[in-house]
């Protein structure tokens, strides 16, 4: 096995402290607030990964993502575990199902990387949470009988860590279904280790045209020229449309500058922005979150500047499961003295901290 094989980045992942510090020499803050960080959540990186990570730059992009730091552990009091209350909506293990037409189901709990601002953090590291093959066909049998859903979203955790045969699978079962009118799928893996696009995995796909994937690209320091062949490749071999979902985060890509040439990257290895994400309400978020005033100020200098087709939504999740509602100066509908009150596509009323 060697640097370009998925499994050997998955097995060769450092997990713990004293592996991290063997690699890259860590603030006194990375390292007094690791071990309380981890057992909220654990730690993991794949060496392609860390491989980005810019030692000389202690406010590297990747470095930020990845390292907890003390903000972590803080917890305010609008953070809670799981600020989309995808547990609420779950009629079978591993299904949110909220809207009629559209259920995210979550395959595996396990990543390559460990994002510190994950909105799952309360579940995802923990592979006791992954439903197994018995749940899997509870879920299946569900989705059958759910006549109005139109959309399966498989997502995790990522669901690109089970195999290509587990995989073909699941897409194949799906795919019987006569009521689903497509499949997407949610993964970080084109990011944080894109050799697990490989040409097998790309024939798995071809086989269920249409396919819709949605990556999770940050900053335009995480698009290699690694990525650039395996994502091109998989567009061609495996005919699939790839979208991505940055989330907006505070020191890593608050500026329009970085948006722009992020968002024009990806158009160029033919990725589409799909959603500019205010950071989710979840707990140890707040070295994260960016004010949404300077999100939409920041959104501004975008749309109008830059092509359209390289200008995501910028949206907020609404804390509770209200859905998604657009930011910007019309959405807004009140200060409060805690944050804003947004209405959703319902008219349902949602304040939101931050
Ligand atoms: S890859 Fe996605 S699910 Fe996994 S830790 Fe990062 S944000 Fe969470």
């Amino acid at each position: 096995m060697t640097w370009s094989d998925w499994k050997w980045q998955l097995q060769n992942r450092i997990t713990n402290l004293a592996d991290l510090e063997g690699k890259i020499s860590l603030t006194e803050e990375e390292r007094d607030c690791f071990a309380q960080a981890y057992e909220q959540f654990q730690f993991a990186v794949t060496p392609y990964y860390l491989a980005r990570l810019d030692q000389n730059n202690p406010n590297c992009p990747i470095r930020k993502q990845i390292l907890p730091r003390s903000g972590e552990l803080v917890r305010r009091p609008n953070e809670i575990d799981d600020p989309l209350a995808e547990e609420t909506y779950m009629p079978v293990k591993g299904v949110t199902h909220r809207y009629p037409d559209r259920a995210i189901w979550y395959i595996s709990h396990v990543c390559a990387v460990y994002c510190r601002f994950c909105t799952r953090k309360r579940k995802v590291s923990l592979p006791e949470e992954t439903p197994n093959r018995n749940e899997w066909e509870k879920a299946l049998e569900y989705f059958r009988t759910q006549t109005k859903l139109r959309e399966v979203i498989l997502s995790g955790g990522d669901p690109l860590t089970l195999s290509d045969s587990s995989l073909d699978y699941l897409l194949g079962e799906l795919k019987q279904i006569p009521h689903l009118n497509h499949i997407r799928i949610h993964t970080r893996h084109p990011v944080t280790m894109p050799m697990r696009l490989t040409e097998s995995l790309n024939s798995v796909f071809s086989k269920y045209f249409p396919i819709y994937m949605v990556t999770h690209f940050n900053h335009p320091n995480e698009i290699s020229e690694e990525t650039k062949f395996y994502v091109m490749r998989m567009i061609k071999e495996g005919h699939i449309s790839v979208f991505n979902q940055s989330v907006l985060l505070a020191g890593i890509n608050d500026d329009a500058k970085i948006l722009s040439d992020l968002n024009y990257k990806l158009i160029s290895i033919g990725i589409k922005p799909y959603y500019l994400h205010q950071c989710d309400e979840v707990f140890g978020s707040s070295d994260f979150v960016v004010p949404m005033e300077k999100g939409i100020e920041i959104y501004r200098k975008l749309r109008g500047y830059h092509s359209g087709i390289t200008i995501p939504s910028y949206v907020k999740d609404l804390t509770g499961g209200g859905g998604k509602v657009l930011l910007s100066p019309n959405y807004l509908q009140k200060k409060t003295e805690k944050g804003y009150l947004f209405q959703n596509y319902l008219g349902d009323e949602y304040e939101v901290g931050h």
